[in-house]
C-alpha cells in the first residue's frame, strides 16, 4: 500500500511527494536520514527508541550545517501522526532531510532544507530464516572511511555509496552481506548493521570511533547484554578475530539481532545461532514482540484517531522529560 508522505509538515498523497531534478542531494548526496520500526507488540503497536532515532537525525543534520525547522517533538509527531494515517500496525519509519534546489554547486549553504517522513510494511531484512539459522559473510574489499574523509557517526545518504558497493559485492559473490573494515585494518561494522563477537562467553564490539554508525540497535543489546551479566568490551579486533569467534551477530533496525553463520567461508562456532546471540535475541524480542519494556524504549502508538502526540510506556518518565540515552561519543 502507498501510504500518505509527511511533507514538510503537511500530509501528501504518496505519488505526490516528489523532488525536483536539481535538488542538491540527487547531485551531491546531502541528505540526512533515520529508519526507525514500529512493532506490533501485544500490547500495541510501538515505537522502538523513537526519541533516540530523532536525535541522531538532528545530530546528522547538525553536522552538515543543516537547519531542520522541526523540534525533537515535532519530529517524533510527525512519525506518530504519518503511522496513524497509514492504519498500519507494524512499518519502518523512514524521516529524510535534504538540501533541496538552490544553487547547483558543490556549496549547499543556500539550498532549502526539505524534510519528509514515509511509513511502509517491512519484514525481516536478511530474511526471516536468517535470524534463526544465521547469514553467510564476506569481508569487504571496499573499506569504511577514515575518520578525516567524512563523519561516520552521521547517517549521512552519501555513506551509503560505500554501504551499496559493499552490498551489491556481497550478494553478487554469493553471500548475504559484507563486513568492512577500517582504513587501518580493523573490523568495523556491516554495510547496514553494527556487529558483535562472542568469545569465551564475553561480547565485543568496535568501539563508536572505529568509523561506525553508532546504532541505536547496538546500544540496546550493549545495555541487555551488561544487565544480564556479560562482560560488553568495546575495542578494536583484527579480521581473523571473526574466523576464531564463538559466535558472531549483526544488529540493527533493519536486521535486528541476526546472527552469522560463517565467514569468507569459514564456520563460526557451531555453524549456527550460538546460545549467547539466542539469549540476546530473545530478551531483544521480549520488548519488541511481548511489549515487555522496562527501558522506556517504547513509545505507543495513540489509538484515538485525532490525537497525534506520542504516548509513553505507563510508568516511565514522559516524553518531554526523557532523555535519549545514547552517547555516541562515550566510547571514543
Ligand atoms: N551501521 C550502519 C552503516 C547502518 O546503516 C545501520 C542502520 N541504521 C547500523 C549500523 C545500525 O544502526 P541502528 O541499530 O541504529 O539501526
Amino acid at each position: 500500500m502507498n501510504h500518505d508522505i509527511w511533507v514538510n509538515g503537511r500530509m501528501v498523497p504518496h505519488e505526490d511527494a516528489t523532488v525536483h531534478v536539481l535538488s542538491h542531494a540527487l547531485h551531491y548526496g546531502s541528505s540526512v536520514f533515520e529508519g526507525i520500526r514500529c512493532y506490533d507488540t501485544e500490547r500495541g503497536s510501538a515505537v522502538f527508541r523513537l526519541r533516540e532515532h530523532m536525535r541522531r537525525l538532528i545530530d546528522s543534520a547538525k553536522i552538515y550545517r543543516m537547519e531542520i525547522p522541526y523540534s525533537l517533538e515535532e519530529l517524533e509527531n510527525a512519525a506518530m501522526q504519518t503511522i496513524q494515517e497509514s492504519g498500519l500496525k507494524s512499518c519502518y519509519i523512514r524521516p529524510l532531510v535534504f538540501r533541496g534546489t538552490g544553487s547547483m554547486g558543490v556549496n549547499p549553504l543556500d539550498n532549502k532544507v526539505e524534510t519528509y517522513l514515509a511509513v511502509w510494511e517491512w519484514g525481516a531484512y536478511l530474511g526471516p530464516e536468517a535470524l534463526e539459522q544465521g547469514v553467510d559473510v564476506e569481508v569487504a574489499s571496499w573499506r569504511r572511511m577514515a575518520p578525516n574523509t567524512f563523519p561516520a557517526m552521521a547517517k549521512a545518504g552519501g555513506n551509503y555509496l560505500n554501504a551499496s558497493l559493499v552490498k551489491m559485492d556481497a550478494v553478487l559473490n554469493g553471500f548475504d552481506e559484507g563486513i568492512m573494515l577500517s582504513t587501518d585494518g580493523y573490523v568495523a561494522e556491516g554495510s547496514g548493521e553494527n556487529l558483535f563477537l562472542v568469545r569465551d562467553g564475553k561480547i565485543y564490539t568496535a568501539p563508536s570511533g572505529q568509523s561506525i554508525l553508532p546504532g541505536i540497535t547496538r546500544d540496546s543489546i550493549m545495555t541487555i547484554a551488561r544487565e544480564r551479566g556479560y562482560e560488553v568490551i568495546e575495542q578494536n579486533f583484527p579480521r581473523e578475530a571473526l574466523i576464531i569467534a564463538d559466535e558472531l551477530f549483526f544488529t540493527g533496525t533493519a536486521a535486528e539481532v541476526t546472527p552469522i553463520r560463517s565467514v569468507d567461508h569459514y564456520t563460526i562456532g557451531s555453524g549456527s545461532r550460538g546460545p549467547i546471540t539466542e539469549e540476546l535475541q530473545r530478551a531483544f524480542f521480549d520488548v519488541i514482540q511481548k511489549g515487555r519494556d522496562q527501558y522506556g524504549w517504547l513509545t505507543f502508538v495513540p489509538q484515538a484517531e485525532s490525537v497525534a502526540s506520542p504516548t509513553l510506556e505507563p510508568g516511565t518518565q514522559s516524553s518531554k522529560s526523557r532523555l535519549p540515552n545514547i552517547d555516541p561519543i562515550r566510547s571514543l
